[in-house]
């Protein structure tokens, strides 16, 4: 399954990529949790994202295509593999599709995960991460809706784009996605 989960910060991605990669066998590959994996070991990439994660703002696009290059090479991504918090950004998708294609991997299916903005507000604020301030929150709600909600549209003229209502209990986005993700 070559699956890219959708969505604003909150709706429920990384969950529902975990169930997924435990039911297929495949990796998760969420470019927040490699950030935040560097930020921990002190690397030089983790220090200069910390400073613009701690902000809401995004990482630069080229330092993100490179994380994503070199994961994806792994032979762990051969049989599919799920997106999750990638890509945020239409010049992300586009430099994306050029890479599929030239690592001779399938079409992706997109399905987003809808969740109205008032309720992210609350959930995010519930789950308390470290980059989880309300202003940063706030923050990246905007930078959501200026740069990564068009990535939708992308997805939605040149690829198979699905979405499905995030309000709805866990199993049953499981279960929406997984048949949308099949097909
Ligand atoms: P996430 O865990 O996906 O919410 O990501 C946490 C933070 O990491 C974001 O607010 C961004 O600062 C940064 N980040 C994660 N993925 C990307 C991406 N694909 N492009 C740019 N920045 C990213």
């Amino acid at each position: 399954m070559f699956l890219i989960l959708f969505g604003a910060p909150g709706v429920g991605k990384g969950t529902q990529a975990e169930k997924i990669c435990a039911e297929y066998n495949i990796p998760q590959i969420s470019t927040g949790e490699m950030l935040r994996a560097a930020i921990k070991e002190g690397t030089d990439l983790g220090k200069k994202a910390k400073i613009l994660m701690d902000k809401g703002q995004l990482v630069p696009d080229d330092v993100i295509m490179g994380i994503i290059d070199e994961r994806i090479k792994n032979d762990d991504c051969k049989n599919g593999f799920i997106l999750d918090g990638f890509p945020r950004t239409i010049r992300q998708a586009e430099e994306f599709t050029a890479m599929l294609e030239k690592h001779d991997i399938p079409e992706f299916t997109c399905v987003e995960i809808y969740v109205p903005n008032e309720a992210i507000l609350e959930r995010l604020l519930a789950r308390g991460r470290e980059d989880d301030s309300k202003e940063t929150i706030l923050n990246r709600l905007e930078v959501y809706q200026a740069q990564t909600a068009p990535v939708k549209e992308y997805y939605q003229k040149a690829r198979k784009f699905f979405s499905v209502d995030g309000n709805k209990s866990i199993d049953e986005v499981f279960n929406e996605i997984k048949n949308l993700a099949i097909n």
